[in-house]
């Protein structure tokens, strides 16, 4: 394991400025409402804009509608994004996992078919991995699809799907044959599946603010054709996996209370600070440049054609505590407790960071199974 040290060329730094005034422009401070990360609004209105300016797809096939640029071009527009609390939900995985996973895994006709929409932002994905009874053991998903005439017939339900409800396509994992000799690996498939098909129901799951992002999708006898089957059937978990490293690594991981940190330094605009409140913002800003360094020499690594697995798990182990933590360091140093609906948009962030942060180490792998992937990967 090695985080090489990497600095931004001057065309990457050009694209980083470039980005920030985009971000300027079409997010004025006060013209929406500043997001916790990835956990922002579906906003179709602004994916599109992004798409128009180049910035979704980025590392996907020209040939496709996207641009051919490396990972870290992505990871320079996304830090900015997120940076700035813009809108991002509809897009997010599309662009994040579902792109790269059709361009790797998928046929020449679903290639065509979804990534110049997913390049246009005119298509939102969600994942559908985690059922009632598997999470972190996601082997022992129950969905099953059987045959029928042409295609399959999927019954289950998938839980946590964040953005059902406002997405139009997910990827279900689901067992296309029985579990034999007990290796659960074997047998799972991975079905590209429209969300507003006959038989699938979407319950939206409200978080403990009120807000609905996660959904319970369930699945009665859904028909899904061949066409739809993505990579090989019964190789669904190798491909999974591959999908998953996706999920990992990324500034997504660690930005998601940037903003409650910029929003609680606009409080104390042109006066003098507290010694606590110096070390905390030495602390976090400290801790924030050694993650963005961990994180972009992660990018680097994936455009060397490197599998910095390990190194991914461990920054999103880090990360994700560390997102937690911010709001913990800035509670401590207020002296009430805000309440929801409050007219500041910094009391806003914390009581949504409070109410939803404890998410931040589940959502994606838990901590233990970070630290699991990354000890079995130290010791391979
Ligand atoms: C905000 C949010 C959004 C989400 N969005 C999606 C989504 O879009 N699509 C989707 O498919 N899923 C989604 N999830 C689900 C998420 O991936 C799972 O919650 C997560 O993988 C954990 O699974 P679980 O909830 O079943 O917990 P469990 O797997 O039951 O884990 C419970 C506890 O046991 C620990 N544990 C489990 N196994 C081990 C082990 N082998 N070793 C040590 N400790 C272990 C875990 O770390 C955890 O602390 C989302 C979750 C959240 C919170």
């Amino acid at each position: 394991m090695r985080f090489e040290p990497t600095e931004l060329t001057p065309e990457e730094a050009a694209l980083q400025t470039e980005v920030r005034e985009f971000t300027d422009r079409e997010l004025p401070r006060g013209s929406f409402e500043r997001a916790l990360g990835m956990g922002a609004d579906s906003d179709r209105a602004f994916s599109k804009k992004m798409a128009e300016a180049g910035y979704i797809g980025m590392a996907l096939p020209k040939q496709y509608g996207g641009h051919d640029r490396r990972a870290v071009d992505r990871f320079i527009v996304v830090e900015e994004l997120l940076r700035s609390g813009a809108p991002v939900g509809y897009h997010w995985v599309a662009d994040r996992q579902t792109g790269p996973v059709i361009t790797k895994f998928g046929t020449d006709e679903q290639r065509e078919r979804f990534l110049p929409k997913i390049c246009a932002g005119e298509l939102g994905f969600s994942i559908g991995m985690s059922e009632p009874d598997s999470g972190s053991d996601l082997a022992s998903v129950k969905t099953r699809a059987d045959r029928a005439e042409n295609g399959w017939l999927v019954s289950g339900t998938k839980i946590w799907t964040s953005n059902a409800h406002t997405n139009d396509w997910f990827i279900c994992l689901c067992r296309t044959s029985p579990m034999e000799d007990g290796n659960k690996h074997q047998g799972l498939s991975q079905l590209l599946i429209d969300l507003s098909s006959d038989g699938l129901e979407i319950n939206t799951i409200p978080f403990l603010d009120g807000t609905e992002h996660f959904t319970e999708v369930v699945l009665n006898e859904v028909y899904v054709p061949d066409e739809n089957v993505l990579g090989e059937v019964g190789m669904g978990w190798a491909q999974n996996t591959s999908e998953m490293a996706y999920e990992r690594g990324g500034p997504d991981r660690w930005l998601s209370t940037y903003g409650l940190v910029e929003e609680f330094l606009r409080l104390h605009e042109g006066q003098d600070i507290d010694d606590r409140t110096a070390a905390m913002l030495g602390d976090v800003t400290a801790r924030w440049h050694a993650l963005h360094n961990m994180s972009f020499s992660v990018a680097r690594m994936i455009d060397e054609a490197g599998a910095p697995s390990v190194e991914a798990a461990l920054v999103k182990e880090m990360g994700t505590r560390f997102e937690q933590e911010v709001v913990a360091q800035v509670q401590e140093l207020l002296d009430h407790e805000p309440a929801p609906g409050t007219e500041s948009q910094f009391e806003r962030l914390l009581v949504a960071a409070t109410l939803t942060g404890p998410s931040f180490t589940i959502r994606g792998g838990t901590i233990e199974i970070l630290r699991s992937v990354a000890s079995k990967g130290l010791n391979a």
